[in-house]
């Protein structure tokens, strides 16, 4: 009663300082054209030149380029022979997926330092809460000293944007690039979205792009002035969404970067084990599984871990940094050598795991340095049947062998698929 009746003597300007304080400043930091700052940064005889980054052979595919080649049409995603055809003076480079990572992580301890609350939401992307900072040093000039110590700490050009939200600044941030930042005060986001194409607003992409502009609308702010069921007639939930953002109305939450955001899986056997071929044939079939997970969540992975419980019940992990991926190949291969490690007391298995942690947002295009369009397309189809036939329906020949992970079935003995018992988000 008694607060109710103090709220209620509130002087108004009192109340409106209230609401501000209440506001948040969200920060979004983005590297510029990440891989190609990390080759200049290896050597920088690249610095100034058009640089592309991805398979080298004719049926690679581009994974970075620098913005000398974007004024010859060249992009992201590109086939490598037509970015070749665009821009032929363009210096060709085979990323590496280690030496990125490296560098991510070192941006990201740089961040943890400074920033209680922070989300990793790519390998070269951040958000940061800074609500609450402002009353002690002011949220600008804060963001501004720490985008000054990862550009002196480490020498990679970035870039911010700072405003109330996620989406308003993450347009900003596209707004301010390259190597610079812009603050998007309370209030004028509307002001600051309505000129840009609606291609900038977060999640409109290709598909939801055409449809918006066979529906004649080119700007942000002719999504501004439509009424908001209009726009959920044509798109659905979507249109809802895009209307919201259109009018810099976000309220999503900066989700905290927890090194232990895992996915992971895990078996015990009915008949304790010690049959290597099975056990094998176990944790292919697990990395596989998981591996379909990431990438059906656009997730990698920084860490990988094998499990091992002997029927004496002790129990063994092991652990390698890698860096980041959601390729079968790769991740196989690394969790078939911690395993080869690890399994040396020859006893009986009672159980066996595997699980990947330091998940962040991304595609599988980092590994596209050694791979080709083709194997891209591959990883594709197999999780276009997977997504509609189940998680088991493709798989490696030496998995099927196991017929284990949730009880799985060949998928070609007319079973239904199964899904993965035990896995943990
Ligand atoms: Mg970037």
């Amino acid at each position: 009663m008694e607060i109710i009746l103090i709220l209620g003597l509130f002087p108004i300007n009192l109340l409106s300082r209230f609401r501000i304080a209440m506001s948040k400043n969200i920060l979004h930091l983005d590297l510029d054209t990440f891989f190609v700052s990390v080759e200049r940064l290896l050597d920088s005889r690249l610095k100034g030149k058009p640089i592309l980054v991805g398979g080298l052979s004719d049926r690679g595919v581009v994974a970075a380029c620098s913005y000398e080649t974007r004024s010859y049409g060249v992009h992201s995603g590109m086939p490598m022979k037509m970015a070749k055809e665009l821009c032929p003076e363009a210096i060709r480079i085979k990323g590496n997926a280690g030496t990125y990572s490296k560098h991510s992580d070192l941006v990201t301890e740089i961040i943890k330092e400074d920033v209680p609350l922070f989300e990793k939401s790519s390998i070269d992307e951040f958000y940061a809460d800074l609500t609450g900072m402002d009353r002690f040093f002011g949220s600008y000039k804060y963001a501004s000293e720490l985008r000054k110590k990862i550009i002196s700490n480490t020498g990679l050009p970035i870039s911010f944007g700072l405003s109330g939200n996620k989406v308003v600044s993450k347009v900003a941030t596209g707004e301010a690039k390259p190597n610079n930042q812009l603050k998007i005060d309370y209030g004028l986001e509307k002001t600051f979205l309505a000129p840009l194409s609606i291609k900038k607003i977060p999640m409109v992409g290709d598909k939801t792009y055409q449809k918006l502009r066979n529906l004649g609308l080119r700007h942000v702010r002719t999504v501004q002035e439509m009424p908001i069921d209009v726009m959920q007639r044509v798109l659905g939930k979507n249109g809802e969404t895009i209307w919201k953002r259109a009018n810099g109305i976000d309220s999503s939450p900066v989700i905290p970067f927890c090194e232990r955001k895992s996915i992971s899986t895990e078996r015990t056997f009915d008949k304790d084990t010690i049959d290597v071929v099975k056990l094998r044939g176990i944790l292919i079939a697990m990395t596989e599984n998981l591996a379909y997970q990431l990438r059906r969540g656009e997730k990698l992975t920084a860490c990988i871990a094998v499990k091992i419980r002997y029927s004496d019940f002790n129990t063994y992990t092991k652990q390698a940094r890698i860096p980041y991926t959601s390729a079968d190949h790769i991740l196989i291969a690394k969790i078939l050598e911690l395993f080869k490690s690890l399994y040396n007391r020859r006893l009986l298995v009672r159980l066996i795991g595997v699980r990947f942690t330091h998940l962040v947002s991304g595609n599988y295009q980092i590994n596209l340095f050694e791979d080709t369009e083709e194997a891209l397309s591959l990883y594709r189809a197999m999780d276009d049947i997977r997504k509609r036939y189940g998680d088991k329906s493709v798989l490696r020949a030496v998995a099927m062998g196991s017929k284990t992970i949730g009880r799985m079935q060949n998928p070609f003995n007319g079973q239904p698929p199964i899904v993965l018992a035990h896995r943990k988000q």
